[in-house]
């Protein structure tokens, strides 16, 4: 018999699973607010916000000091490594805040996607090194989650062999690193929905993914039960000229996931890739409503889903930080009722019906 001297303890291993549990705890999500400064210059720029530290750190402060109810719906909140020593105006620290909430902190460990040579202009994630030294002290610091964003594209010739391959293992090598280090990994192979692609084709690439990916997690010996997954809706791409509807979507989207993910994941909690907030969430709502096997709870994990309708209502303005905050309550109770499949409309916000498409979006 061979013998796994790194494997997790039993308490390593309870530690793990509990927290995972607590993220998708019925009727809640994550916030994913780990916008790097590059990106939060992109979400600033349409309403005329310089993007500076103290700007990020007021609109960090907006969206973290909202009302203790958000936290019926936001289980947890992924923070960019700036965000997550920044404090309020007062000098609370924001993981403090948070914690104190009763909501998690996690933190994006990977340092962005690059160029994959020898590829139709298809990535990977950099981020490895050192790592697990960088674990260790957030893990200190208040952290329990970690996020780790890969990127597939469908085109003609992609993904590649060799992109879903690579890709799978660098998410394999960092989910092992954050459970040594007791954070929960969230594992995110996102298959962009660029391009004029259609349903059927988005559900078979999603299902590779997720074949290559749960493949390199068994041969690395993740411990499942100890890891939530991130993955795209299946979507028909951004630019297809065919319409499908929210149960088509969430039919596509179970079945994918029915065929990859093994039983033993506790949870998936989707990204929201462009799509309008409430395209997000009648999409979320129908992948719940949808019959099949589903022994994962299905909850989000939104970015821009989340806040579009914040930075609409915000404006960079200090009088308009009550209605922004409203957006964000408004907009993660929509999100926790679709999770447990009772949305019915109503949670409408500023930007509602707006797509929040970026072409070869990068995090
Ligand atoms: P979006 O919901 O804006 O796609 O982002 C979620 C995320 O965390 C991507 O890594």
């Amino acid at each position: 018999m061979p013998s796994f001297p790194q494997y997790l303890t039993a308490e390593q291993e309870i530690e793990l699973h509990r927290i995972a549990k607590a993220i998708v705890a019925p009727g809640k999500g994550i916030l994913a607010a780990d916008e790097s400064t590059g990106t939060m210059g992109k979400r600033f720029a349409p309403i005329g916000v310089e993007n500076s530290e103290e700007n990020r750190r007021r609109y960090r402060e907006l969206l973290f000091s909202a009302d203790k109810s958000v936290a019926e719906n936001i289980s947890g909140v992924i923070l960019f490594h700036e965000t997550f020593y920044q404090s309020t105006k007062e000098g609370i620290p924001f993981v403090k805040v948070l914690k104190d909430k009763g909501i998690i902190p996690g933190i994006k460990v990977d340092k962005g996607v690059v160029p994959l040579a020898g590829t139709d202009g298809e990535s990977t994630t950099q981020g490895l090194d050192g790592m697990s030294e960088r674990c260790a002290q957030y893990k200190k610091d208040g952290a329990d989650f970690a996020k780790w964003r890969c990127v597939l594209k469908i085109g003609s010739h992609t993904p590649s062999y060799q992109a879903m391959l690579e890709n799978a293992n660098v998410l394999a090598r960092y989910a092992s690193i954050c459970q040594q280090n007791g954070l929960v990994p969230i594992v995110e192979p996102e298959v962009l929905c660029d391009g004029d692609h259609d349903l059927e084709t988005a559900q078979k690439v999603t299902e590779q993914v997720l074949a290559f990916t749960y493949k390199a997690l068994a041969d690395h010996h993740v411990f499942l039960e100890g890891t939530l997954l991130k993955p795209n809706m299946v979507t028909a791409g951004q630019s297809c000229t065919k319409k499908y509807t929210a149960e088509q979507n969430g039919k596509a989207t179970v079945l994918a996931l029915s065929r990859g993910v093994p039983a033993a994941v506790p949870g998936i909690t989707f990204l929201s890739g462009g799509q309008s907030e409430e395209d997000s969430t009648l999409n979320l709502n129908a992948i719940n409503l949808c019959p099949g096997p589903k022994p994962w709870a299905l909850s989000f994990s939104f970015g821009r889903a989340l806040q579009a309708s914040v930075l609409k209502a915000w404006q960079g303005k200090d009088e308009n930080l009550k209605a922004a905050q409203e957006q964000l309550l408004t907009r993660a109770k929509a999100n926790g009722l679709a999770a447990v499949g009772k949305y019915q409309g109503g949670g409408a916000g500023k930007a509602s019906g707006e797509s929040l498409f970026v072409a070869d979006h990068r995090y």
